[in-house]
């Protein structure tokens, strides 16, 4: 597995870099936003680590030409950012990132998101690997996801995230989770930052799966609880 480190603050991408080389990553380092688009054309990377402000051009910038760009894999892309307004631009915007980690993050955390990323099919031993509701079918081996309307099958645009999330709503159907635990699923017991991660995460499915995301029919919330997943 090869990632790409795009951070122009130098230890902060060698302490990064340590960290996933000592995981078994293959890891290259750059240090704009134009030596990150170069780069990642060169080596196609499974997953881009990618600061957002940085000098040339800045992450956003760089994330839209990236899913632009003509790449023979299609990288996961995980933005960093500043705390504070930067977080509310990476997450009310269509970033094209399939996740975001909030500086100044863990080692640990940092593993544990690029593994979930990593993970591109969640297997749940012996069991197949597709899922079929009335509306839904997820493919856990192809990693697609299908939406049926009006007797047509069309593809979901998902991140890997929004993708995991709804593999594990549909492969549990009316369970009711609790935040705490889609995070044990979706990241693993090494996590440890906002709960509210989830409820972005639910947001941006909802919208591409809800006739009305205001009013879903599918991902139902639980008052007090969490969420659950409904599709009669
Ligand atoms: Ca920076």
């Amino acid at each position: 597995m090869e990632i790409l480190i795009v951070e122009d603050e130098k230890e902060i991408a060698q302490l990064i870099n340590n960290c996933l080389t000592r995981e078994g990553f293959q890891c290259h380092v750059v240090y704009d936003g134009l030596s990150a688009l170069e780069s990642a054309k060169k080596i196609q990377p499974d997953l881009i680590i990618l600061d957002l402000m940085l000098p040339k051009l800045d992450g956003l910038e760089v994330c839209s030409r990236l899913r632009n760009q003509a790449m023979t894999k299609d990288p996961y892309i995980l933005m960093l950012t500043a705390k504070g307004e930067e977080i509310d631009r990476v997450i009310g915007l269509s970033t094209g990132a399939d996740d975001y980690l909030v500086k100044p993050f863990s080692p640990r955390e940092l593993v544990a998101r690029v593994r979930a990323l990593l993970r591109r099919s969640m297997r749940h031993g012996g069991q197949s690997q597709i899922y079929e509701t009335p509306h839904f079918i997820v493919n856990l081996d192809e990693h697609t996801a299908l939406r049926k309307v009006g007797g047509k099958e069309e593809t979901l645009d998902l991140t890997a995230l929004e993708f995991n999330l709804l593999a594990v709503f549909i492969n549990y159907p009316s369970k009711v989770w609790s935040r705490t635990q889609l995070i044990d699923k979706l990241w693993g017991a090494d996590f440890f930052g906002d709960e509210r991660v989830v409820d972005t995460h639910i947001r941006r499915l909802r919208k591409k799966i809800e006739p009305n995301p205001a009013q879903p029919s599918f991902i139902k919330t639980v008052v007090g609880v969490g969420y659950k997943f409904e599709d009669e």
